[in-house]
Parts: structure tokens; sequence; C-alpha cells
């Protein structure tokens, strides 16, 4: 009897209706998949079904890993370390699509860390993932809301996403405390290309510091009150944070990367 392990986020999907919402997302037959995270291979097995051209989970915890080379044989690549360790992008020679009910303690840090070090190439054809639904609310927030911020910024950067449902913590054993919420995140062929992304990272921990101050201080900071920036993006120092959208936070933090240069 496999016990869940809080410090690893282990809240096991049960339900079968969102199991297979999960997999109805995206086309898996003849597909290499990636699974973040399988546990004790609930999704795992519903995405067998639809037939992968090949299949390779990452799973941090030894005992999880070790049952689940007992459970699928040989049908499946274990990789039995730290998400986080991992480099994708030389993992895989073709394009995977990721699924993952992802541990919410790191989940917003996964996330960060594939869009951060995404070069010119995507590794992924897309991502299927489960948040915890505070924080998927954070990722697809709009711009003059109160969830936009850095997050929103970072993530709809190079990718287009879409949320597919809510799911209750019934669905789940144990029961987390929180509601999910279930996104797609498909690349976007086109984004403004900033160098170095940890210029955008700079930007927008800067501007949302303070995120009800208005922009003055922080735009200072970065631009050192250059009248032709504000200018240049129309933008008026009373303003807030959430108050800038998308496409300016990326068009400034090019801005910021020709100062440099
Ligand atoms: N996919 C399974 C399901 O839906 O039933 C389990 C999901 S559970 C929310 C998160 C899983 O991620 C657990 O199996 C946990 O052991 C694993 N995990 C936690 N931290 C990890 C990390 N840093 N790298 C890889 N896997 C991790």
């Amino acid at each position: 009897m496999i016990r869940a392990k809080k410090s690893l986020g282990q809240n096991f999907l049960i339900d079968s209706s969102i199991l297979e919402k999960i997999i109805n997302t995206t086309i898996i037959k003849n597909k290499i998949i990636l699974e973040i995270g399988p546990g004790t291979g609930n999704l795992t097995s519903f995405i067998l079904k639809n037939k992968p051209k090949k299949m390779f989970v990452i799973e941090k915890d030894n005992e999880l890993a070790s049952a689940l080379e007992t459970k699928f044989n040989n049908k499946i690549t274990i990789i039995n370390d730290d998400v986080l360790k991992i480099d994708e992008t030389k993992l895989f020679k073709d394009k995977v699509i990721v699924f993952g009910n992802l541990p919410y303690n790191i989940a917003t840090e996964i996330l960060t860390k594939w869009i951060i070090n995404l070069k010119n190439n995507f590794w992924f054809e897309s991502l299927v993932l489960m948040f915890q639904k505070e924080v998927a609310d954070r990722i697809i927030a709009e711009f003059n809301t109160s969830n936009y911020g850095r997050l929103s910024i970072i993530s709809n950067w190079k990718l287009n996403i879409k949320k597919i449902c809510d799911v209750k913590p019934s669905a789940f054993f144990p029961k987390p405390k929180v509601d999910s919420s279930l996104l797609f995140f498909h690349p976007k062929e086109n984004f403004v290309k900033i160098k170095n992304p940890n210029n955008l990272e700079k930007i927008t921990r800067v501007f949302f510091n303070q995120r009800r101050k208005m922009l003055k201080k922080p735009f200072n900071q970065i631009f050192n009150g250059d009248q032709r920036v504000l200018d240049k993006f129309k933008i008026d120092l009373t303003m807030r944070p959430q108050n800038i959208n998308l496409d300016t936070y990326y068009k400034l933090a090019c801005e910021y990367e020709k100062l440099g240069s």
C-alpha cells in the first residue's frame, strides 16, 4: 500500500471522467509523450490506452518509481529524478506532448523553468497541465485585473493558453484543500524576441514588487526616468503595474536590453 507523501505534493487522480477529459485534450496516438509525476500511474494507464509511439515519465519518488517499473514493465521509460534538475531540451530529439498533474508546491517553478529555458526551438508540441486553481487563474489573468502579474506575463510570452476545466478536490486521493484547473498550452508562432529572458524576469519582479503602488519608483529603477520610453509605450507613471498589457512588458524587456548593449 502506497502512502501519499505531502512533501512531494502527492494527490492522486482517481476520477475517471477527469482522466478521460485530460487525455481527450489532444491526440496521443503515435506521439511521444512525457508525463511529469506519474505517481501511482492512473493517468499513465489512460495515456497508454491511446497508443503513444513512446512514453517517458519523470518521477522523483523512488518508491513510486519502482512500483511503476513493476506495473508497466517495459511499456514506459522511467526517469527516477527531480524534474527541476532535468534539461528536457537535451532529452528529446522529436517534439513531445507533456502531461502532468503537477505537484502543486513546485508547479509554477516547473512551468517558469520550461519557458525561460526555451531556446529557439520548442521541445514540446503542447502541455496539458493541472494546477491549483488559484495559480491557474494567475497564469491566464488578463491585464487590468488583480490576478495579473509576473506569472501571467512570463507564461503568455511564448505560449497560447486555454483553460479546459476546473476540477473539484473529490477527484483526487487524498483530497487537496483547494480546487484545481486543467490548462492546455500551445507554442505561439510569433512572439517578441527577448535575447535574455532573465531581463523579462527582472522587469516584472521590480514592477510587481509593490503591485498596488504607482509605477514611478520601479520605472525609475529600471529606466532611470527615461521620458522617451514613457512616450514610446504610452506609460503614465501614475499607472499601476497591472495596467500595462502583456505585449508592452515584452517590448519593455527588449528596450531594457538595448540600454545595456
Ligand atoms: N500523476 C499522478 C496522478 O494524477 O494520480 C500523481 C500526481 S501528484 C499531484 C504529483 C506527482 O509528482 C507525485 O507522484 C510526486 O511524487 C511527483 N513529484 C513531486 N515532486 C517531483 C519532482 N520534483 N520531480 C518529479 N516528480 C515529482
